[in-house]
């Protein structure tokens, strides 16, 4: 679309599921939520979802229907992250996937043995769900990433970049109607004297948006050092660094109610207000414009 920013339709990041590890629901979590990860990368031409967490079936109901009889097709593109259960778990509840002209690309990271096609129909199959992924009515495609692959989806440009984390995992950043978004749900904090996570720092590089790990307190990081996790703290550092526009704190860890992730969100805005870097923490629900206020 030609034309100046101002012109083009904004790209909209809306979080369905911000919640690490695992789901969790109640009061304590009312303001947070309490779905494993999922974000509707909504721009111009395209729908991008970022990961396939429990809030992938609300992100559903949004795009298509929640009416027992299915709604409306629809064709859109999932960037996923790694394979574990908190990032995957919704696949089979994504409502359009049981209309027969719906079309979902799942982009996701290369397996040590076999690929990412093999690797979900292993998981969504009885005894673990009551049917095979291959009865839902819609074509769903897999696609296999490696550190360093790019690629277009539509008028988007998508980078993959290994990201340090148990089993093979992906960051990824997407570039599209002239803003940046990047996303590293998880992210295994580099310890001191330890080589530096180059990936995150190329995608991270000037991005209007970072949505970033952001699980741990110190006192916690201490005490799991090596859960594949990050502190607060790492998360503004890494963004100052980078030079991010706004930070958006997410993967927030099941023991952290509502409070407890205000005054984590305190701090890094603290933290973060000599640079001049915008810190907010994901809620459930919630709509961000990369690069808007
Ligand atoms: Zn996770
Ligand atoms: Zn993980």
């Amino acid at each position: 679309m030609p034309g100046s920013a101002d012109t083009l339709v904004p790209v909209e990041v809306t979080f369905f599921g911000t919640r690490g590890s695992c789901p969790c629901s109640g009061g304590a979590y009312q303001r947070y939520g309490g779905n494993t990860p999922s974000v509707l990368v909504k721009t111009s031409d395209e729908l991008i979802v970022l990961d396939l967490g429990t809030g992938l079936r609300a992100l559903g109901a949004h795009v298509s229907s929640d009416h027992p009889a299915g709604g409306p097709p629809v064709r859109a593109t999932a960037l996923l992250t790694h394979l574990h259960f908190d990032h995957i778990i919704g696949l089979p509840f994504f409502g359009p996937l049981r209309h027969h002209d719906s079309v979902f690309e799942v982009y996701g990271p290369r397996q040590p043995r076999g690929n990412l096609d093999s690797a979900l129909r292993e998981i969504v199959r009885p005894p673990f769900f009551p049917v095979q992924l291959d009865t839902l009515l819609a074509e769903l495609r897999f696609h296999d990433l490696a550190d360093g692959d790019h690629f277009a989806i539509g008028d988007a440009k998508v980078r993959a970049r290994t990201i340090q984390h148990p089993g093979t995992t992906l960051g990824y950043r997407i570039d599209a109607d002239g803003r940046s978004v990047a996303y590293i749900p998880d992210h295994q904090q580099v310890g001191e004297g330890e080589p530096e996570d180059d990936g995150a720092l190329e995608l991270c590089d000037g991005a209007d948006l970072l949505v970033h790990d952001a699980q741990y307190t110190d006192f916690e990081l201490s005490h799991k050092p090596k859960w594949g996790h990050c502190t607060v703290d790492y998360a503004v550092n890494l963004a100052v660094r980078a030079g991010v526009g706004h930070l958006v704190l997410f993967h927030h860890d099941p023991s952290h109610d509502d409070e407890m992730l205000d005054r984590m969100l305190e701090r890094a805005v603290e933290l973060a207000r000599p640079s001049g870097l915008r810190v907010t923490s994901a809620r459930e629900g919630e709509t961000v414009l990369p690069g808007g206020r």
